[in-house]
């Protein structure tokens, strides 16, 4: 099993303004998926190869827990083999998912994210859309779902490009893919997106400024950018800077730079160049949403919280607040 479909690719994007992204791809992926620069690339790599060759029957990506294959579509040995090649690609963060049978209980409930984002999108029907910082592909597959012409992702994780290669050719979904880059280090972006997410992606960026300026950069004139991140409670100018103060560390996470608040994010937003920039959504993320599972058994949102004062994290900020800001180019 590939890690990207580079011949799908090929078929798919023949014709399409993103054509020419079909000049450096091989190149590119050949050298993002060099071992030397990854240790774990062979044990993705053989999780891959351990997935028996199944292509679901039943199928749906509109649905909160995505369905790829039913449980009676394979017997049990079969789903024994397939339930220790998902195990290979542990910790599994973002979904859930249910792959013939198994039930994949991530870390995160991002269909409740989905829930919160969904009401707010241009209708993604026909749409090319790119998703900035994917994970396992989750959001991507609901967009898939919600009937998005082409579905790129990008994501740097070489874990989270197996987890969604894995269920591509299980579901055996078209026009849908994660390439394993930074949207900074995409070789090239062009302005042809009709909807560009990022979603759980600024605060990890040093200069979030860069970061709209570079999703601008993805979207066509009218495009729509959807854009969420850790937010605090304040006004506009507000912000907070975890990765240059104290501990350096934001519920445990060492590369949080900037969490700004709602109003000030949408303040750089509309600096950035957008229009319209609007807060859509938002609120405080729960230890239901966010937590330890079977499928995600270190530390979770729970550990990450002062447990005399769960409206704090361990380093005495405010606990995680997440906004949504859709804004068009
Ligand atoms: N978008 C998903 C996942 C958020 S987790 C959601 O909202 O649920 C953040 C993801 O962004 C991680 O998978 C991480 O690998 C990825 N990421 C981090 N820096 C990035 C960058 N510069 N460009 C693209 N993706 C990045």
């Amino acid at each position: 099993m590939m890690m990207v479909d580079l011949p799908a690719l090929r078929r798919e994007l023949e014709g399409h303004p993103l054509e020419s992204w079909l000049e450096w791809l091989p190149s590119t992926l050949e050298d993002q998926l060099d071992p030397q620069r990854n240790g774990n690339l062979p044990r993705f790599l053989a999780a891959l190869d351990a997935c028996p060759p199944l292509r679901a029957g039943h199928i749906d990506l509109a649905r909160d827990t995505i369905l790829i294959g039913a449980a009676d579509e394979a017997d049990e040995a079969v789903r024994a083999q397939l339930k220790h090649a998902l195990q290979g690609l542990m910790p599994w963060r973002k979904g859930p998912f249910d792959v013939f049978g198994i039930h994949v209980d991530t870390e995160w409930r991002s269909d409740w994210k989905w829930a919160r984002v969904a009401p707010h999108l241009a209708p993604l029907a026909g749409r090319d859309v790119l998703d900035v910082g994917c994970g396992s592909g989750y959001h991507l597959l609901r967009m898939r779902g919600a009937g998005a012409r082409l579905a790129i992702g990008i994501d740097p994780s070489l874990l989270f490009t197996a987890q969604f290669a894995l269920l591509r050719a299980l579901s055996n979904t078209s026009h849908t893919h994660v390439l394993p880059f930074t949207l900074e280090g995409l070789p090239q972006r062009l302005p042809v997106f009709d909807t560009v997410f990022s979603m759980g992606v600024i605060y990890h960026r040093r200069d979030p400024l860069e970061h709209l300026a570079q999703l601008a950069e993805c979207l066509r004139p009218g495009g729509q950018l959807v854009l969420e991140g850790l937010v605090i409670e304040g006004g506009e100018g507000d912000c907070l800077y975890p990765a240059e103060t104290g501990s350096g560390r934001y519920a445990m996470m060492r590369n949080v730079w900037a969490v700004p608040s709602a109003a000030t994010l949408r303040g750089w937003v509309e600096a950035a160049g957008f229009r319209g920039a609007r807060i859509v959504d938002e609120g405080v993320t729960t230890t239901a949403e966010q937590r330890r599972t079977g499928w995600m058994q270190f530390q979770s949102l729970a550990d990450f919280l002062d447990p005399r004062d769960p409206t704090r994290t361990v380093e005495g900020y405010p606990a995680p607040r997440r906004a949504i800001i859709v804004a068009e180019r």
